[in-house]
């Protein structure tokens, strides 16, 4: 099968054509580039990426907004049915009938991205493209802070040293936690985890850790970091397990502290409602595009999907237009 390409199909109404700019690399494009599911099942043939900027090229008809031809824009890549028992509740993140652009559609590892009109933000001046592609990851943690309880005398632990992880020490550091800990096992990383906030790096593999917090966010996705998350949390602690695992693995809970300290464990799925509020803590001065580690061309995007590019990447984008 051979996949359209997007600027030779007709857009359909309420969608626009937007020429890329930038396209963030995420470790979900990997996972679906080696048959995993990502937020969804892809479906093949598909254009993967889902971290999109860009400049509006083109309106299609029925627009209701308004946007223009040269708008410089973000793109929200979830587009839930609407018409779901979860929409109807307001939870599109658990849509039962989910699309997404980069996933069961052509994403933005191309020229041009054909998306709704719903899932196009318009950007500041002030907001760089680059940066703009970083709009939905920092959606995805926008979202799994709205689902914390978060108060100002609160102490954090993010688990894992990553750009997921440091977008994570990013906001909280901003919200002005009594305490932002960030638990990593790459001591090359300590001073710029330090630099944009946290207060403490430890790696529980190499040294004790004694201390409990009242937040703790596992950013990793491995059975022995989901088992540090819950271990690490404080008598009524909540934990958010934001790292995507492997769908089959397994790890070991004790169940006693979570009836005894109070536990709450959650999932944060993907982003609804926070693209506007990605965006605005960028402007505000969440500088993710500093954590932003590589700027490749389109050519490099085989190697960085199958791991060929033998550097250590911590964030890769591709700069398309
Ligand atoms: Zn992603
Ligand atoms: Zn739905």
């Amino acid at each position: 099968m051979e996949i359209q390409h997007p600027q030779e199909q007709p857009l359909k109404p309420g969608e626009v054509r937007v020429r890329v700019s930038y396209v963030g690399i995420c470790g979900t494009d990997k996972h679906l580039y080696g048959g995993q599911p990502g937020s969804g099942e892809a479906r093949i043939p598909v254009i993967l990426g889902h971290e999109i900027s860009g400049i509006v090229d083109s309106l299609g008809s029925e627009i209701h907004s308004d946007l223009k031809i040269g708008d410089r824009v973000a793109i929200d890549p979830n587009i839930p049915c609407g018409v779901c028992r979860f929409c109807r509740e307001g939870r599109p993140q658990l849509c039962e009938n989910n699309q997404a652009v980069g996933v069961t559609r052509n994403g933005g590892m191309a020229e041009y991205v054909h998306v709704p009109e719903t899932n196009v933000y318009k950007i500041p001046d002030g907001l760089s493209l680059k940066a703009a592609a970083m709009a939905e990851p920092v959606s995805c943690v926008v979202h799994g802070l709205d689902e914390l309880d978060i108060k100002p005398h609160d102490t954090a632990l993010v688990i894992g040293d990553g750009f997921i992880g440091q977008i994570f020490t990013l906001l909280l550091a901003q919200q002005g936690l009594k305490k932002v800990a960030v638990s990593g096992h790459n001591p090359k990383k300590i001073a710029l985890l330090k630099k944009i906030g946290a207060d403490e790096v430890f790696n529980p593999e190499k040294e004790e850790h004694s201390e409990r917090y009242d937040l703790v966010i596992e950013c990793v996705g491995l059975p022995n970091t989901q088992e540090q998350a819950l271990t690490f949390a404080a008598r009524g602690g909540q934990v958010l397990m934001f790292g995507v695992s492997n769908p089959d693995d397994t790890f070991t809970i004790k169940s006693y502290p979570i009836f005894f300290n109070e536990l709450t464990v959650k999932g944060a799925f993907i982003n609804p409602h926070a693209m506007q509020d990605a965006i605005h803590l960028m402007v505000a001065g969440a500088d993710v595009e500093s954590l932003i580690t590589h700027e490749m061309q389109l050519e490099d995007i085989p190697d960085l999907l199958a791991g060929r590019i033998p550097e250590k990447i911590t964030k890769a984008v591709v700069r398309v237009n």
